[in-house]
């Protein structure tokens, strides 16, 4: 026997003197989250799907406050959720369409922590992701509010993106930067949101309805969770994936019950659940690729018809 073995042999035998099995490798907790970014191609498109991080939402009941109750706790239970509180994530888009870099939306930002601990994470994700924030040529904003459009402005007031337009409604950036709000109840959202939205008012690329923002992304007018709310159709080589944004924020309660108001979130809550069974009644048609900003990361999938309502199939691509 050599020297080597009897001292591995003595060391076996004494390893279970101290608790030890030479299979217990003591590795430290990591502590971190889902994989920050998703990557696949959409006809010549190269396509990320950056993750902002997760906001502590209310419980579903104080925010479609005039769902039957019961029916609500029913379908989160039946889907194994808490019924207590609500996670929501943050998916956030980037399109290489070959000529121009665009981030759809731009999470909360490092300004707040209104909602958590576990969100304004787009900007390292993006690095993490290998896209240096400079390099975005157009920030698309489905709408403003404060998860979305928080992101532009550092908390040293610095461009987060200082070489990118940003794309709006018109009436959104509007409603949302008034004065007059300021001695409201949304005094704090409007203050924040003035701070990210003010100075890049001379860089507006105000957007329409089915008007192309760049070529191959085209904007959507899905108004009712804001007045100007926006979603984005990315199209490359027949390819197609809406950037859906707010119009439908729970995989679950609005795919059964479309018709349910957001009753805390939207501006017209009737407006938004009109928008949302119209929207998704064509998805379910098209059979389009949707990008939905608060489901699940990567938040890609398609939607189905089921009887009265919808269901949301989560999907993922791998192509190119
Ligand atoms: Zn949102």
């Amino acid at each position: 026997m050599s020297l080597n073995r009897r001292l591995l042999l003595a060391a076996a035998a004494t390893a279970p003197l101290l608790g030890l099995r030479a299979a217990d490798a003591a590795a430290p907790f990591l502590n971190t989250n889902a994989p920050p970014f998703y990557r696949f191609k959409l006809g010549t498109f190269e396509i990320t799907i950056v993750s902002d991080g997760t906001l502590d939402l209310p419980p579903a009941s104080q925010v479609m406050t005039e769902a039957p109750k019961a029916d609500l706790e029913r379908l989160l239970t039946a889907a194994r959720l808490p019924l207590d509180k609500w996670t929501g994530p943050q998916n956030c888009l980037v399109v290489n369409t070959g000529r121009q870099l665009v981030l759809i939306d731009t999470g909360m930002g490092d300004r707040s922590n209104a909602m958590g601990v576990n969100h304004g994470r787009l900007a390292r994700n993006l690095v993490a992701a290998g896209i240096q924030p400079e390099q975005i040529d157009v920030v698309c904003i489905t709408h403003a509010h404060i998860d979305h459009c928080w992101g532009l402005v550092d908390a040293r007031d610095r461009l987060v993106y200082p070489n990118a337009r940003v794309a709006i409604a018109q009436s959104d950036f509007d409603f949302w930067t008034q004065e007059s709000l300021l001695s409201g109840p949304a005094r704090d959202f409007v203050l924040y949101t003035r701070t990210n939205l003010l100075p890049v008012r001379d860089r507006l690329i105000p957007v329409r309805d089915g008007a192309e923002v760049v070529p191959g992304i085209t904007a959507v007018s899905t108004a009712g969770h804001t007045v100007g709310h926006t979603s984005y159709l990315v199209t490359s080589e027949g390819r197609r994936l809406l950037n859906v944004g707010d119009v439908v924020h729970h995989p679950i309660l609005l795919l059964r019950h479309p018709e349910w108001k957001v009753t805390a979130w939207d501006s017209d809550p009737t407006a938004g659940a009109a928008t949302r069974a119209r929207l998704l009644a064509g998805l379910a048609s098209s059979g389009d690729q949707a990008l939905f900003y608060h489901f699940p990361f990567p938040g890609i999938g398609t939607v189905a018809r089921t009887g009265d309502a919808f269901a949301w199939l989560p999907s993922a691509i791998h192509e190119g």
